[in-house]
Parts: structure tokens; C-alpha cells; sequence
């Protein structure tokens, strides 16, 4: 069988790794690089140049150079090169491609399987396009993985003792922070948290803006608006950054910058590991939030972390490791290489999935990770109606019956969201589609069974069937609907911010609702029972009734106050009474309906 390879597919960096003689290498690219930049060119000359050699170029070419994509995964994002437009998949797809043409030239034979990571809090639609990605670049993907599980993964810990860990990602563009849980060969999510502007880049710009105000104060000249020397600054100051890792000094220099007034300007700088830390201490500030949610949402504390693992060239800062040492006190792990470790873990994963080589003898690992937002249907009144809690575990199977509203209904609309509102309009849609041929029947008879399956891929498809007629329609969720990572962060933010507002419209709503669905059931007693009733009971349900109407006609669920809501609650109470008195009223039971 062919061997399969583990990609790191990163916001700035990519990476690819296979597993050898029972431990994952790191495969160079033909540069002898083992990190590949992220980005995408297409030079004038009709190039396309794809890692380091697109990023040197990308402060001459802005228009035509792609980096960070990653964060248009599952996005409409598209941008026309030449005539052609690219999307997220196709760009990411040359990535990989480059990858997997490295890998095959280091192992001398045709590479298909792989395994790819995502960030944890990758969205179905996200997974789906990642995985896309990977199709259009000729690879079988095995399976998308998260990265903090394949971060777990690379330092053994599936094969020791069950323990709970803290991921902490600190990339060139994300910070990323995971709880997993790892038990008997199984890996779980456990919460996830993160900011998802956040990462080295930041470090290099506050670096580039000392240096840009070191020049003014030695020239007086401004380079902000020269790309060209604003380019090489850039690089400088992350080379500095990077030095700073390891030496109390760097030292800058850039000969032939500009010229001022005629002569040529040098740029010459010292930076000390202080001056550094003082200039991004808010930086490092700023990662302590999400841990702290992180540990909260998973129900922690920090003692109770069996390990904490770094991630991301950007924890090798001395700072961030004091900053990780102070929150969670603990010595973070750092025995491999952060920036390679989720490569590794997804060769891992890549050779236990191919059942090759030493490893695939340990047997499979089952991944469970969790959902990033809740997953609702729209039911009546725009109410949604959650069937998958935001967090649960995958991979996940689960039905609900629903009804209808409306008496011969013979179709009903699923109406599928994402997000943390209690209103349909208030989530994202993420899929829509109809389910026809519905059998004839009164209102709240038909029952309608959806199901929510959600693959270990964390790939979504939703299907409705009629228990009676057995007709059934499903969609898998696609790259066409999708909801971006800022739309998650927003989404969450919205549901902690509206939450009081929501919780009042909701409920307006569901007694509208359900007052209307109660004097229809009353009416059809009345016609349909009115031999079984005497001459008072039929008079005082239908003043009952006629009361009830009275209170609701004029209402909107979005100006009612709380004194409606009991108001309506209390004239349905009425006319349930007078029901009642009727015995067996025939109404339907409590279900949701469309
Ligand atoms: P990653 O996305 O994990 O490849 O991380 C890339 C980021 O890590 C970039 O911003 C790099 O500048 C940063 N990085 C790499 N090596 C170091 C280092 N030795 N010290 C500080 N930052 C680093």
C-alpha cells in the first residue's frame, strides 16, 4: 500500500511529514526548507511562484500575491488573476500540491493519501473546504484532523497516561488555545478558544515601526509609504524577533534603504531582548483571555492540566513561555519543534489510517472533537430549534420529530443554522431544502423525523423523512453557504450580548404560537365533536376562543412585554379549561412544527 504523508496546512506556514522507520521526519522543500510559506504568486511573466520565493516578492506585487488564505477557507472569497478567478480551495490546492510534488521527490515514488489538519474551531463548511483543497491538488485525504489533537499525537501522548492537556498555538497570524482530553485511544476536544488576529505578524510590525521610527529620528524621512524598503524592514524585524529567541541583542541593519536628499540611507539598529518584550507586552497580554475561557468552558482548573503543549514558531518568545509558565503554572512542553509538531502528529495519524509501516500495529485512534457553534432548524414562528449543542462531541447522529402547522400541509421547508440566538434570523444559514409529498393530514398529525449526522470529519448532512410516506431529502452542507471565522467569534459575542432581548422574543414567539395552534384545535372540537357536547360547555369555548383571538390578533412578538406574554398564557389557559370540560379533546400533541 502507498505510504501516506501528514500536512500542516498553516495560516502562514505550511509543512509536510511522513513516518519513517516508526517516527515521523519532516520532509524539506526543494529550497532545503523545512516550512513552507504559505503563499501564492503569479508574477507578470505568467510564473507562479509558490512558498518563499512568493513571499519575498509579495511587497512589489501586492496585487498579484496570496498569502494568509487560510482564512478564507469556506468563504465566497474569489479574486480574478489573469482571467481565471481563484478561490480559497484552488489557491490552498496549489499549496498543497507543492507539498505533495516534495514529499514524492524525497520518496522517489507517487504520493495520493494524506492526512490534512485544521484548527479546532474549523467549522463543517471550513473542513469541507479544506478537504476540497486537498482533492483538487490529486490527494486522497484520509482524514482532516484538528491540529491540537495532532500536536497530542506527535509527543506520543495517545500511548501514556489518560491525562487532560492545554494546546497553546501561537502562529505568524492565529493564536489558537485547545483543552483535549486524551483517554484509551481516544482523543477528545474538549473546548477550544482563541483570537484569530493574533500571531507573529503582529510581533514584526511592532519591531518594523520601532525601526521605521529609529530611521525617521536618524534621517527624518518617513519609509511607510515606500514598499519596496517597507518590505525589507518587514523582513528584518522578524529576523530580529526570531534572534531574540535566543540572544539578549540583535543587531539591524539595511544598507541602501532610500535615499535622502540625494545620498543613500542606511538603517541601523540595536534591539535588546527588553526593549522587544516591552514593545509586545501587550501582545503577550493579550493570550491570557481565551486561555482563561478555554480552561473555563472545559470546566478546569489549571492544576488540573496534565500537560501543557506549545504550538507555533511564535512560543519559542522567551515572553510567551513566561506567560504560559505564569497562567497555567506549569513548564510547557517544547521537546519538539513547535512549528513542526502538528505535521508530525498528522503523519502519525496518516500512518496508522494507511495501515502501514510499525504503528499501524497500535491500532486505530478514534478522534473525537466537538462542535464549534450550535446547529438549529427554523420551526414555526422563526423560532430555532437547537438539535446539536455547540461544543458536543463527533462524530454525532441525532433525530427529533417535528410537525406541521398548517392542516394538509404537503411540504415542509428545512431551514438549517448555525450559531448561539434563539431566533432563526438571528443564526446563519448554512442549508435549506424542502421535503415534498408529505402525507394529507390534519395539522400536528404527520410526523417528520430530521437527523443530524456529523462525520469524524466534522462533515455535516441533514435529512428529513416522513414516518408515514417514508419519503425522504438530505443535504450534505457545502461550501456555499459557510460562516467565516469572524462570524463565529461574532455569533458567540451576539448570543452572550442579546441573550436578555432573545430570550423575551423567543418567547413571545412560541406563545403567539402556540395560542394560534390552540384556538385551531378548538375550532376543529367544536366542528368535529359537536354532537359530544352540550349547549354550555360549546358556549364557553367559544367565547373562550373568540377571547383568545381578541388578545392575540394585534400582537408582534417583537414589541410584546412580559405582561402580554402571561396575558395570552393566561387566556390559553382559559380556553384549555373549556376544552376540557369536553373530555377527550382530540388536539395534537407538543410537538415542533414547521
Ligand atoms: P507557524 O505559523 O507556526 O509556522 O509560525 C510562524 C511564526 O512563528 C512566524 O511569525 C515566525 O516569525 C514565528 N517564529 C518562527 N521562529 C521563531 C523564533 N525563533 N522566535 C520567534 N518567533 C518565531
Amino acid at each position: 500500500m502507498a505510504r501516506a504523508i501528514g500536512i500542516d496546512l498553516g495560516t502562514t506556514n505550511s509543512c509536510v511529514a511522513i513516518v519513517e522507520g516508526g517516527h515521523p521526519v519532516i520532509i524539506a522543500n526543494d529550497k532545503g526548507e523545512r516550512a513552507t510559506p504559505s503563499v501564492v504568486a503569479f508574477t507578470e511573466r505568467g510564473e507562479r511562484l509558490i512558498g518563499s520565493g512568493a513571499r519575498r516578492q509579495a511587497a512589489v506585487n501586492p496585487d498579484r500575491t496570496i498569502a494568509s488564505i487560510k482564512r478564507q477557507m469556506g468563504t465566497s472569497w474569489k479574486k480574478r488573476i489573469d482571467g481565471k478567478d481563484w478561490t480559497p480551495q484552488e489557491i490552498s490546492a496549489q499549496i498543497l500540491s507543492k507539498l505533495r510534488k516534495d514529499a514524492e521527490s524525497y520518496l522517489g515514488e507517487a504520493v495520493t493519501d494524506a492526512v490534512i489538519t485544521v484548527p479546532a474551531y474549523f467549522n463543517d463548511i471550513q473542513r469541507q473546504a479544506t478537504k476540497d483543497a486537498g482533492r483538487i491538488a490529486g490527494l486522497n485525504v484520509l482524514r482532516i484532523i484538528n491540529e491540537p489533537t495532532a500536536a497530542a499525537l506527535a509527543y506520543g501522548l495517545n500511548n501514556g497516561l489518560p491525562q487532560k492537556i492545554m494546546v497553546y498555538d501561537l502562529g505568524g497570524g492565529t493564536f489558537d488555545v485547545s483543552i483535549i482530553e486524551i483517554g484509551d485511544g481516544v482523543i477528545e476536544v474538549l473546548a477550544t478558544s482563541g483570537d484569530n488576529h493574533l500571531g507573529g505578524d503582529d510581533f514584526d510590525e511592532r519591531v518594523a515601526q520601532y525601526l521605521l521610527s529609529e530611521f525617521k529620528r536618524q534621517y527624518g524621512a518617513d519609509l511607510a509609504r515606500d514598499p519596496a524598503a517597507m518590505g525589507r524592514i518587514r523582513e528584518a524585524a522578524e529576523q530580529a524577533k526570531k534572534e531574540l529567541s535566543g540572544t539578549e541583542q540583535a543587531n539591524i541593519y539595511l544598507p541602501y534603504l532610500t535615499q535622502v536628499g540625494g545620498q543613500p540611507a542606511h538603517l541601523e539598529a540595536t534591539l535588546t531582548r527588553a526593549k522587544f518584550d516591552a514593545l509586545t507586552a501587550d501582545l503577550v497580554d493579550r493570550t491570557a483571555g481565551p486561555v482563561q475561557s478555554a480552561l473555563s468552558d472545559a470546566g478546569l482548573r489549571p492544576s488540573d492540566l496534565g500537560r501543557v503543549l506549545l504550538v507555533g514558531g511564535s512560543t519559542r518568545i522567551p515572553a510567551v513561555q513566561e506567560k504560559v509558565r505564569a497562567l497555567t503554572g506549569k513548564d510547557p512542553s517544547r521537546s519538539i519543534n513547535p512549528d513542526e509538531c502538528v505535521a508530525q502528529g498528522a503523519a502519525v495519524q496518516a500512518e496508522i489510517l494507511s495501515g502501514t509501516g510499525a504503528l499501524a500495529t497500535k491500532g486505530d485512534i478514534l478522534l473525537l472533537d466537538v462542535t464549534p457553534l450550535s446547529l438549529s432548524i427554523e420551526t414555526v414562528g422563526g423560532v430555532a430549534t437547537r438539535l446539536v449543542e455547540r461544543n458536543s462531541r463527533l462524530p454525532i447522529h441525532h433525530s427529533q420529530i417535528f410537525s406541521t402547522t398548517a392542516p394538509f400541509q404537503r411540504s415542509v421547508e428545512i431551514h438549517v443554522l448555525q450559531g448561539e440566538r434563539p431566533m432563526a434570523r438571528d443564526n446563519k444559514t448554512i442549508g435549506k431544502f424542502r421535503l415534498n409529498g408529505i402525507q394529507r393530514a390534519m395539522a400536528g398529525v404527520p410526523q417528520i423525523e430530521v437527523t443530524f449526522d456529523i462525520d469524524a470529519n466534522g462533515i455535516l448532512t441533514v435529512s428529513a423523512r416522513d414516518l408515514s410516506t417514508g419519503k425522504e431529502q438530505s443535504i450534505t452542507i457545502t461550501a456555499n453557504d459557510r460562516m467565516s471565522d469572524a462570524e463565529i467569534d461574532k455569533a458567540i459575542r451576539d448570543a452572550e450580548m442579546y441573550f436578555g432581548d432573545d430570550s423575551r422574543y423567543r418567547e413571545a414567539a412560541e406563545a403567539l404560537n402556540d395560542a394560534r395552534k390552540l384556538a385551531f384545535d378548538a375550532e376543529k372540537m367544536l366542528s368535529d365533536r359537536t354532537r359530544q357536547m352540550d349547549k354550555p360547555q360549546k358556549k364557553q369555548l367559544k367565547q373562550e376562543v373568540a377571547a383568545l383571538v381578541k388578545r392575540t390578533a394585534k400582537l408582534k412578538p417583537e414589541k410584546m412585554t412580559d405582561e402580554d406574554i402571561r396575558a395570552v398564557r393566561e387566556a390559553m389557559e382559559q380556553v384549555k379549561a373549556a376544552m376540557d370540560g369536553g373530555a377527550d379533546t382530540g388536539a395534537s400533541d407538543d410537538k415542533s412544527a414547521f
